[in-house]
């Protein structure tokens, strides 16, 4: 073989590598894939799921939470007033690269950031015991259509899309809205933010009579804005309502 063909080769193998290679939807960093991952070997790791104790209703972080084996007992609030969801599935808590990556999904237009934080979301999910069926359908919880114009994009919307692409899942946007809307919920306090939201949700038409539901919010606080959300679709009739929650913040 000559010199040159030998070169041309190598420009070749070296071509193919480049092709395979990804830039990491974190940190930027080119690495080549494995397998589909979106974040390279260094970020990975840090996106792994919380698996410490919460409470089962609500998800809060109990202050045992490094004990894997976690209560199945509710914390106090959920206990005082249960939330009207039936489930809830949550990825992470509101920390260090989720945060980072959600703030910028939310307020940096990264959009290209919802295919791999979803795709994150999806993963985990199958690893739940399949006990009940596959949702009917998926809903995001909406902003409202002024909110919305503004920003140009939900990021509750965009994770719901890339989520239900992963399991092949349907996604309505048409059967919840904001009915009404809220100041923004930072810098309330629980109860400010539960008088905030309340009755500014609203369903528009009676599909949702029987179906079991999937509701995604890309972060949970107090759970004022999911409670108010899935009050409306269990007085709309919906079978069940499975709450899921890319990010939960540590503290009430
Ligand atoms: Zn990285
Ligand atoms: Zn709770």
């Amino acid at each position: 073989m000559s010199v040159a063909t030998l070169v041309r080769s190598a420009q070749w193998l070296l071509r193919c590598l480049s092709l395979l290679e990804r830039r990491c939807a974190h940190c930027l960093a080119p690495f080549t894939p494995t397998r589909d991952e979106a974040f390279c070997p260094r970020c990975l790791p840090r996106f792994a799921p919380y698996k410490g104790a919460a409470c089962p209703r609500c998800a809060l972080p109990l202050p045992h939470a490094d004990r894997k084996d976690g209560p199945s007992v509710p914390c106090g609030h959920c206990l005082a007033d249960p939330p009207p969801w039936d489930d809830i599935r949550v990825y992470g808590l509101y920390e260090g690269v989720l945060r980072d990556c959600l703030l910028r999904l939310k307020f940096s237009g990264e959009l290209a950031l919802a295919g791999p934080l979803g795709a994150l979301l999806a993963r985990h999910l199958q690893t739940f015991p399949p006990e009940t069926a596959p949702p009917d359908l998926v809903l995001a919880v909406p902003q409202h259509p002024t909110h919305l114009r503004e920003r140009g994009y939900n990021q509750a919307h965009e994770l719901a899309v890339a989520l239900c692409r992963e399991l092949r899942l349907p996604l309505r946007h048409d059967l919840l809205y904001r009915a009404r809307r809220v100041s923004p919920q930072a810098g309330l306090d629980a109860a400010q933010r539960s008088t905030n939201v309340r009755g500014s949700f609203a369903v528009a038409t009676p599909d949702l009579a029987g179906r079991h539901c999937w509701l995604l919010d890309d972060v949970m606080t107090t759970g004022s804005t999911a409670r108010a959300a899935s009050s409306v679709l269990r007085e709309a009739g919906a079978a069940s309502v499975t709450l899921l929650v890319m990010a939960r913040t540590p503290l009430r």
